[in-house]
């Protein structure tokens, strides 16, 4: 049985925490203080064991087959389609698109709205605070169109300059594609905002919402968004899973991005006419066990609401950024009025990464480097910071774990 919320705001987190088989294992003969979340989060039960079932009992391929076995198996993937819809309030399942995660999700809009709509001389306008995986696809696509990556610039505190993003929307923009929370600083941007005014001049916005899924409500109708892109196993799912949303009208007007089984509807040696949405987008077998296993991971989220998670991280961030505060020669490295469950800091000469070996001794595991932002790494002009990402599982007491830990570091390096 899931943990609940005993009532509205308020996690019972020691139930929760008994859902999650690998949080009551040691690492170094420690306990674990599991606080790379950002990169990954930790499954529970129900994910695991809806992963068993699947392989167990219903194994099959899924679309193709008239065997009980296949649609049993199609129905139970095409469930969590209407799920991951509802999740997002889309309008249509359809516009769900199943795909490995964020960065193949990036991958096909590059791809396909970007090899139909992005010419020589156009514009690509990206943020200072980008991952990797919504830097790269664009810079791939621009190089071979001959196009323009812009970039929208950064505060000190790790917050966008909305009025210089607005001075670079022009008649050259063919897409705005921006973070929803910057995975290394926890900086919550205005996306709506964002959206609005690329929309006044009818430019399409693509989100990416790999840490913003699992960490607030996300509607993308309220938002108005294009597309937005996220993974499941930064949302308790499985890995290789993900999702692309996109407005129906705008996945219909774009090519497949790969071609293959379950993309077509017809195919002669001379042509190919594809299939409809969603699987235009969906070549080739995909991650059913995943895709099953992502529908009980958003059930879980369901069962303690988001709008509770939200509250409980909230708080919880704002205990640890009072306490890390109290250690000596700390320095954030993101101090957004508007923030999540991220934060970034350094010790003052001490490398992140000798930090994080040390407290990976003690139990406790952080990212240390550049998180996939090496850019933004640039930006603040230095290499990587430690970051401590944190989820509902968390406790203060993890947190007070941390500080200790810290002050052990800096001691060793007196
Ligand atoms: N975008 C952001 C903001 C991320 O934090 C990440 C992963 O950390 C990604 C994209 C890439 O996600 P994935 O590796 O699941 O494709």
């Amino acid at each position: 049985m899931t943990a609940v919320a005993q009532h509205k705001n308020v996690l019972d987190i020691e139930k929760i925490r008994k859902d999650f088989p690998i949080l009551s294992r040691k690492v170094n003969g420690k306990p674990l203080v599991y606080f790379d979340n950002g990169a990954s989060s930790q499954k529970p039960q129900s994910v695991i064991d809806a992963t068993n079932k699947y392989y167990s009992y219903e194994n099959a391929n899924i679309h193709r087959g008239v065997h009980t076995l296949s649609q049993e198996a199609t129905s139970a993937y095409e469930v969590v389609r209407e799920k991951v819809r509802a999740f997002i309030n889309a309008d249509k399942s359809h516009e769900i698109i199943f795909t490995k995660g964020t960065t193949d999700s990036i991958n096909l809009v590059a791809f396909s709205f970007g090899r139909t709509h992005i010419n020589e001389g156009d514009e690509v306008l990206i943020s200072a605070m980008e991952h990797h995986s919504n830097i790269v696809p664009w810079q791939m696509l621009c190089v071979e169109k001959k196009a323009k990556l812009k970039v929208i610039p950064i505060n000190d505190d790790g917050e966008l300059m909305m009025d210089e993003y607005k001075k670079l929307l022009s008649k050259k923009t063919k897409i705005v594609a921006v973070t929803h929370i910057s995975n290394s600083l926890g900086t919550v941007n205005p996306v709506k905002e964002i959206i609005a005014a690329a929309h006044e001049k009818g430019i399409p916005v693509l989100i990416d919402g790999a840490q913003a899924i699992h960490h607030t409500t996300v509607d993308v109708k309220d938002l108005d968004c294009d597309f937005y892109s996220f993974s499941a196993h930064k949302m308790y799912g499985p890995t290789g899973v993900g999702v692309l949303y996109g407005k129906e009208e705008l996945l219909n007007s774009i090519p497949p991005y790969q071609g293959g089984g379950d993309m077509i509807k017809t195919v002669t040696f001379e042509k190919t006419t594809y299939n409809e949405l969603p699987h235009k987008f969906e070549a080739g077998t995909p991650n059913i066990a995943g895709g099953i296993a992502f529908g009980a991971a958003i059930d879980y989220i369901n069962s303690i609401g988001i709008e509770t998670i939200a509250a409980y991280e909230h708080e919880l961030t704002e205990y640890a950024l009072q306490q890390l505060n109290t250690v000596p020669g700390i320095k954030f490295i993101g101090k957004a009025k508007e923030r999540a469950s991220v934060i970034s800091f350094l010790l003052d000469n001490i490398h992140p990464y000798d930090a994080g070996v040390i407290l990976d001794k003690m139990g406790i595991a952080v990212r240390t480097g550049h998180h996939c932002t090496q850019p933004l790494m640039d930006r603040f002009k230095i290499s990587g910071t430690v970051r401590a990402s944190f989820s509902f599982y968390n406790t203060k007491e993890e947190v007070d774990v941390l500080v200790k830990g810290l002050h052990k570091v800096i001691d060793m390096f007196k």
